[in-house]
């Protein structure tokens, strides 16, 4: 079996610094650089789509744990700090693997002071130290060439540039990432794997939480401490960057407070 150079936690970081060309240029994801399509993670086609049959009832767990004997060290996993993305940390935690998983984050620069409460409280908690992924141009950089608020006038390429793109970079010195999806949150998610390819950023995709029910994720959150985001408490069930997100009326849409306006629901990392 193909077997991927394995990064270190220092060189996963410093591979995103080496490669990221400051450019902050609007090209295409796929253009960014390297060969879209090729899948790091030494796994083919055929042999994702079985392990993706045998996980489908598998507890979040097994399938963790799966990942961890399969990508130790060559693993990642997506932190935006709200229940899901901490449920996976203190689950890896339990299991003994999270110093075997870089954990990261997104910092777009515009994030609730709430979310950077929640992130040190995670660090104090599991003794683990969130990558921040930085988009190439700083907000002033990118109003100076896209103009104030991208985010008011076109979301698609502010969450381009200070999401997808500082990702897509960062991911190529991984063979598999670890994300806290759930097929109920959005139509574009309902068809998500457990372990599925991820062509978009060429490594496999693991979803523990797939299967999982809004309730499933709560239940979990109480029983065992686990730190959140105070806003979950204040109509915020979707939490992003904060011009983009607002809380919303009991019964909604949990993700209608998303990008309010607008005829978006993704920001473009998992669909
Ligand atoms: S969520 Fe909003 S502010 Fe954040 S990157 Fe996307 S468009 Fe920009």
């Amino acid at each position: 079996m193909q077997q991927d150079a394995v990064p270190t936690r220092a060189s996963a970081g410093g591979s995103l610094s080496r490669q990221d060309d400051r450019t902050g240029s609007a090209r295409p994801v796929r253009d960014a650089g390297g060969q879209a399509g090729e899948l790091r993670g030494g796994l083919s086609p055929q042999e994702l789509e079985r392990w993706a049959g045998r996980h489908e009832t598998a507890a979040p767990e097994e399938i963790l744990a799966w990942a961890l004997e399969r990508f130790s060290g060559r693993l990642a996993l997506a932190c935006s700090f709200q229940a899901e993305d901490v449920v996976l940390v203190d689950m890896l935690h339990r299991l003994g693997g999270l110093d075997q998983v870089t954990v990261f984050y997104l910092e777009t620069g515009l994030h609730f002071p709430e979310t950077h409460a929640t992130r040190q409280r995670v660090a104090r908690r599991y003794g683990v130290e969130p990558v921040a992924v930085t988009p190439a141009l700083t907000l002033e950089e990118q109003a100076a060439r896209y103009g104030d608020r991208l985010w008011a006038r076109d979301p698609d390429l502010c969450c381009r540039l200070r999401k997808v793109e500082p990702l897509w970079r960062f991911l190529q010195g991984f063979s598999a990432w670890i994300t806290g999806i759930r097929r109920e949150q959005t139509p574009a998610r309902a068809g998500a794997r457990v372990v599925e390819a991820d062509r978009r950023f060429g490594l496999v995709k693991v979803n523990p939480l797939v299967r999982w029910k809004r309730d499933e994720v709560w239940a979990y959150v109480q029983h065992h401490g686990v730190p959140y985001n105070p806003l979950h408490d204040r109509g915020y069930p979707s939490i992003g960057c904060a011009p983009c997100t607002r809380p919303v009326a009991p019964g909604q849409d949990p993700r209608a407070g998303r990008w309010g306006g607008f005829q978006k629901t993704e920001c473009g990392l998992h669909a």
